[in-house]
C-alpha cells in the first residue's frame, strides 16, 4: 500500500509514460526513423570532449581517496570556488565559495532551496507557461504552488497579475528563463520592473520574497539575446543551475544553487541548503561530476546545431500553416494548436507518427511543445507530417 499523496502523483504521471511507452511501440513497429519523438528535453549534442578528458584525468591522477569519498555537504570548497570565480569573470559578480552549494542538478537544486524555505501552507508564485515538475516540487514541502496566468502575445511574465497574486503566504516566486516550454528570454526591463514590485512588497510585509531563478538554459541563447543575471537586479535572488543541458550532461546530475551573502538571512539560508542537501538523501553531489565540471567551466555547447534546427523547425512550421512565435533560448518552440483542445492534438499528431507534449502540461491550454533537441534530419522528416496534420485541420 503506498502513500496516499503518492497515488494522485503516480497517477499524473501515466500521461507522460504512456507517451513514451507508446513511442517505444511506435518505433518498434514503423521504424525508429519513422517515428518522430519531439517529447523529451533530452541533449542531442555530445558532452564537450574536454569532460571525459576531465574525469579520466582525474580518476589517473588524483588521490582515489578524494575523489570518491564523502565532502561537506554543499560540496568541495575548490569546485565552489572555480563556479564562484567563473561567474565573477562572467557578470561582475563578487561571489566566494561560501555562496556555492553544488547539487545533483537543477531539479535537486530547488528541492533543496524549497526544503529549505518552504513551511506548510507557504506559497510559491510561478508564471505560466512553467515546467510541470515545479508543482511536485513546491508539494513535496507541503507548499502551494500559485500560477500567474500566460500571457500569450509574446510570453514575458504577467507582472501586473503576481502584483496582484501575493500574499501573506507568499514566500518566494520561481522564474525559468531561458524557458521551458516557451524558449523565450525575459527581457531586462521584466526583470527590472519584477525586481520593483517585489521590492516594494516586502517593504509593505515587512520580510523577504524570495526570488528563485531556475536557469538550466542559460548559455542556450540564439544570436545577441543577452539573459540578465538576476542577482544584480534584486538582491534577495537565488539560482538555480545545472550542467545537464549546457553540457549536455544530464544524467550525470550535477548543477549548482548561487545564494548571495547579500540575500536576507544568507548565513541560516546557506547552512539550510547544506542541511537539506544531506537530509533530502543526496548527502552531497556527485564528487567525480563536481571535479570535471570545475575544469569544464569555459566549455559551451553547440548552439549552431540547436540554431539550426529552430531555424528549420520554425521555418518548416509556418509554412504548413501554423503558428508559433520564434524561441529566443532553450530548444523548445510552444506552438499554438489550431484547436483549443491540445490533447486532442497532440493525440492527433500520433498518427503522423509525431510525439508533442500538451501545452496543459505546463499550465497553458491551447499550444504544444515541441522539443528540437534532436537529429536535424529528425525535423527535415517530420515536416512533411507536419504538413499532413496542417491539412487535417484546414489549415
Ligand atoms: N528546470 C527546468 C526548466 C527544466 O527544463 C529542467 C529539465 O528539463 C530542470 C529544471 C531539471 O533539470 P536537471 O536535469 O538539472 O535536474
Amino acid at each position: 500500500m503506498i502513500a496516499k499523496k503518492m497515488e494522485g502523483l503516480v497517477k499524473g504521471s501515466s500521461v507522460i509514460r504512456a507517451m513514451f511507452e507508446e513511442g517505444r511501440k511506435m518505433a518498434q513497429e514503423f521504424g525508429a526513423e519513422n517515428v518522430y519523438d519531439f517529447s523529451l528535453g533530452n541533449p542531442n549534442v555530445p558532452a564537450p570532449k574536454a569532460v571525459a578528458e576531465a574525469m579520466t584525468d582525474i580518476l589517473e591522477k588524483q588521490d582515489p581517496l578524494y575523489v570518491h569519498g564523502y565532502m561537506s555537504n554543499t560540496g568541495f570548497p575548490e569546485v565552489r570556488e572555480a563556479v564562484a570565480v567563473s561567474l565573477n569573470e562572467r557578470f561582475g559578480t563578487k561571489f566566494t565559495s561560501d555562496n556555492v552549494v553544488m547539487t545533483v542538478g537543477a531539479a535537486s537544486g530547488l528541492n533543496v532551496i524549497f526544503k529549505a524555505l518552504l513551511d506548510p501552507g507557504d506559497e510559491v508564485i510561478t508564471f505560466a507557461p512553467y515546467f510541470g515538475e515545479y508543482r511536485n516540487y513546491v508539494g513535496n514541502y507541503d507548499g502551494k504552488l500559485v500560477e500567474i496566468s500566460p500571457n500569450t502575445a509574446d510570453f514575458q511574465p504577467k507582472l501586473a497579475e503576481l502584483k496582484e497574486k501575493i500574499t501573506q503566504k507568499t514566500k518566494a516566486v520561481l522564474i525559468n528563463s531561458p524557458n521551458n516550454p516557451t524558449g523565450v528570454v525575459y527581457s531586462e526591463t521584466t526583470i527590472r520592473r519584477l525586481a520593483e514590485i517585489l521590492n516594494e512588497k516586502q517593504k509593505s510585509l515587512g520580510r523577504p520574497i524570495y526570488l528563485i531563478t531556475d536557469e538550466p538554459y542559460r548559455e542556450l541563447v540564439y544570436g545577441d539575446i543577452t539573459v540578465p543575471f538576476v542577482t544584480k537586479y534584486y538582491r534577495n535572488t537565488i539560482v538555480a543551475y545545472s550542467f545537464s543541458k549546457s553540457l549536455s550532461l544530464p544524467g550525470e546530475r550535477i548543477g549548482y544553487l548561487v545564494i548571495p551573502s547579500e540575500l536576507d538571512d544568507y548565513e541560516a539560508v546557506y547552512a539550510a541548503a547544506g542541511v537539506a542537501t544531506r537530509i533530502l538523501g543526496y548527502v552531497n553531489a556527485p564528487s567525480l561530476q563536481q571535479l570535471a565540471v570545475a575544469r569544464c567551466l569555459k566549455e559551451t555547447t553547440d548552439i549552431a546545431f540547436y540554431d539550426r534546427n529552430r531555424n528549420e523547425l520554425y521555418n518548416g512550421l509556418l509554412k504548413a500553416g501554423f503558428s508559433c512565435q520564434k524561441p529566443e533560448g532553450a530548444f523548445y518552440l510552444f506552438m499554438k494548436t489550431p484547436i483549443e483542445d491540445d490533447m486532442k492534438f497532440c493525440q492527433d499528431a500520433k498518427k503522423y507518427h509525431i510525439l508533442i507534449v500538451p501545452g496543459q502540461s505546463f499550465g497553458c491550454s491551447g499550444y504544444a511543445r515541441i522539443a528540437y533537441c534532436v537529429a536535424y534530419e529528425t525535423i527535415v522528416n517530420a515536416l512533411p507530417q507536419f504538413e499532413a496534420l496542417a491539412r487535417e485541420y484546414g489549415l
